[in-house]
């Protein structure tokens, strides 16, 4: 037998991990800071991680109350209705139930380019084609900065049925301000709905869209427990919905879709506000840390990584993972002068920079 055509269909490239890394060095993964997926450089809440041993004894029950729980905390944390909470395997699971609740076989998405692929994948599953709107700052002046504009979006635009809007965008740190994201949502078809994927929304301080679904039924929001919570290994995140079509996660979910374990680990992680601060303030101290010392034009960033343009990407990420840091090379971005540095914890921001400078100055 053959499977469909998945020629069109592009695989997702993460960062790649420590252990992997000191594996093909021969080298012990002890010498490496890894700062290429944006995780939380203080590892879980440790009251999740508690709840996260504690859940062990259960897990051979489907997790249904715990789910409703989780869902009642996050409705109640964001002023929405339960029904307005779909929870789901991490942020890119939550991509895919909107997808699958809005996408029609040759519907069209318009996506950012350079952007997270998980969008275009996704629409791709769900037998949609995908289209893209620039956010690269013009190849002649760089320097510029990258524009994330209603102008970009509108010009793109030729209705197509979701338009997703990164912000904080990733891999750049720019960010759509809210009243671009509601000129977008009033400029569309009425058929379109806007996807605002605030994955490091608590990483900025402009205020989240959600406040937009008190009147609209054509925004949605997707915000993920991986980045600020640390908790990219459990797979939790959600989308918030307008009120309209709520009653559709029943219909396109995949039956209990987020774990026990990560639904015990969301609640405490959501409880433990100390947590949340301390990682919040060091990254804006090793953001702002990047952005001084950096021997390298850098540009804004309103999340947990610096978009740093380095020349040769491939070569310089190449040079700092042997002297043990392993920062993101863009190229697979389509930045291929570019790198994207996470923000880490004091001592590995001074480490990644010197490492850097010195990978740069040769
Ligand atoms: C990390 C990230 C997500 C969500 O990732 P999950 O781990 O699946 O929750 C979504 N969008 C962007 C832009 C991201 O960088």
């Amino acid at each position: 037998m053959e499977l469909r055509d998945l020629s069109d269909h592009v695989e997702y490239r993460a960062g790649r991990g420590i252990e992997e890394v000191a594996r093909d060095l021969g080298r012990d993964p002890g010498e490496f800071v890894k700062l290429s997926s944006n995780e939380n450089p203080f590892g879980p809440s440790p009251a999740a991680a508690d709840a996260i041993r504690d859940a062990a004894a259960d897990v051979h029950r489907y997790p249904k109350a715990v789910h409703a729980d989780l869902t009642a905390k996050i409705a109640e944390r964001w002023g929405v209705t339960e029904a307005q909470v779909w929870l789901a395997n991490g942020g890119d699971g939550a991509l895919d139930y909107l997808a699958r609740a809005t996408l029609d076989p040759g519907d069209a998405v318009l996506v950012p380019t350079p952007g997270f692929t998980y969008y275009g994948m996704s629409a791709r599953f769900h037998h949609g084609a995908v289209n893209e709107y620039d956010v690269a700052p013009p190849a002649d002046d760089p320097g510029d900065g990258f524009a994330l504009t209603a102008d970009r979006v509108l010009s793109a635009y030729d209705g197509e049925r979701v338009v997703y809007l990164t912000s904080p965008h990733n891999p750049s740190g720019a960010r759509f301000a809210l009243e671009d994201v509601q000129r977008v949502a009033d400029e569309t078809d009425e058929n379109t709905l806007v996807v605002v994927d605030e994955a490091y929304g608590e990483f900025s301080d402009a205020p989240s869209a959600v406040g937009l679904l008190d009147d609209r039924d054509d925004v949605a929001v997707l915000r993920t427990f991986s980045k600020v919570y640390g908790l990219a290994g459990v797979r939790l995140g959600y989308a918030l919905v307008p009120d309209e079509w709520a009653d559709a996660y029943a219909r396109v979910n995949t039956p209990f879709a987020a774990s026990a374990v990560a639904c015990e680990a969301g609640i405490a992680a959501m409880d433990d506000d100390d947590h949340v601060e301390r990682t919040v303030e060091t990254v804006e101290w090793s953001r702002q840390y990047l952005r001084e010392e950096l021997d390298a034009p850098t540009y804004e960033s309103h999340a947990n990584f610096v978009l740093a343009r380095v020349g040769d990407a491939s070569a310089v990420a190449e040079a700092a993972q042997r002297e043990g840091v392993i920062v993101r090379d863009c190229s697979s971005f389509g930045l291929p002068a570019c790198v994207r540095v996470t923000c880490g914890t004091r001592e590995e921001t001074e480490r990644a920079v010197d490492v850097l400078n010195e990978v740069l100055a040769e």
